[in-house]
């Protein structure tokens, strides 16, 4: 597994490197979270914490099918149907027929959003557009650790941006970006990376954190971990100062997101045709 994460990581590599799907643990083979009693949480991609009334229908009519016994909201802004056989997750996935929100796996789990300016009256910038916007690029990107973004119409920070690996908040004229933050093992408030005028510049920079958090952390170490033994300036200088390496580490990002998609098109496919 580590193997295949630091192949992925590097430039040119990750559009040419191969995994070996027996050498993933037995979460990412069955794209479900196993439980205490053996059986699994199944967790749908919802991007930035939205969905309709038709997923809503699909989801609930699954979950009578199978007989889920437990259906959750997360705290990622999803639904988890949770204690589903290992046998049944094949037909659960078939029929859901929804990306894998890969709540099991080091990588982008979700961007979080608070309603934003399109209905919140105190809303200064469209936080459902951009966490859309993000979390399709970088959602199930592979990385040293799991990572959790949270996008905010506002400093009133409904969807909690201040806590997450990395948090925006809408400012009046542009947007604020947070790296570092963790709400969970310990708890503690991102660093300011920097202000940003327009969406574009946002995914730009979040990109080119994420690739040097790929490239230069430990696996397993937590962006609030890196942040604080690399420093928040050197990180920033590293990422950002540059316009050149800024977009250099963002391709290198969105290679190896291709590379993912690929990957997890296989994955999926093996693990309708032949079980978990
Ligand atoms: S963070 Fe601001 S824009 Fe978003 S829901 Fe809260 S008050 Fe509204």
């Amino acid at each position: 597994m580590q193997a295949c994460h630091q192949l992925l990581c590097h430039d040119g590599l990750a559009e040419s490197a191969s995994d070996d799907l027996t050498s993933r643990l037995i979460n990412e083979r069955a794209q479900a979270n196993i439980q205490k009693d053996g059986t699994f949480s199944v967790v749908p991609r919802m991007y930035g914490g939205v969905t309709t009334a038709g997923e809503l229908k699909r989801i609930a009519e699954v979950a009578e099918r199978h007989k889920v016994p437990l259906l959750k909201l997360t705290g990622g802004q999803r639904i988890a149907l949770i204690g589903v056989p290992r046998e049944g997750l094949p037909e659960v996935w078939r029929e859901l027929n929804m990306p894998s929100g890969h709540a099991y796996a080091k990588a982008v789990r979700t961007v979080k959003t608070c309603v934003g300016d399109r209905f919140c009256r105190y809303g200064t910038q469209d936080s459902v557009a951009l966490g859309i916007e993000m979390e399709k690029r970088f959602g199930g990107i592979p990385l040293p650790a799991k990572v959790k973004l949270a996008v905010s119409g506002c400093p009133r920070n409904c969807a909690e941006s201040g806590i997450k690996d990395m948090g925006v908040v809408g400012v009046s004229g542009g947007w604020e970006l947070y790296a570092g933050g963790c709400g969970g093992i310990e708890l503690k408030g991102g660093e300011k990376l920097g202000h940003f005028k327009r969406p574009d510049e946002v995914v730009e920079a979040t990109a080119a954190f994420l690739q040097l958090y790929r490239e230069d952390a430990d696996y397993g170490e937590r962006t609030f971990r890196w942040v604080v033994r690399r420093g928040i300036g050197k990180i920033r200088e590293e990422a950002l100062g540059d316009g050149e390496k800024r977009k250099a580490l963002a391709n290198r990002l969105a290679a190896a997101a291709r590379a993912e998609k690929e990957h997890c098109a296989a994955e999926t496919e093996t693990v309708l045709m032949k079980g978990a």
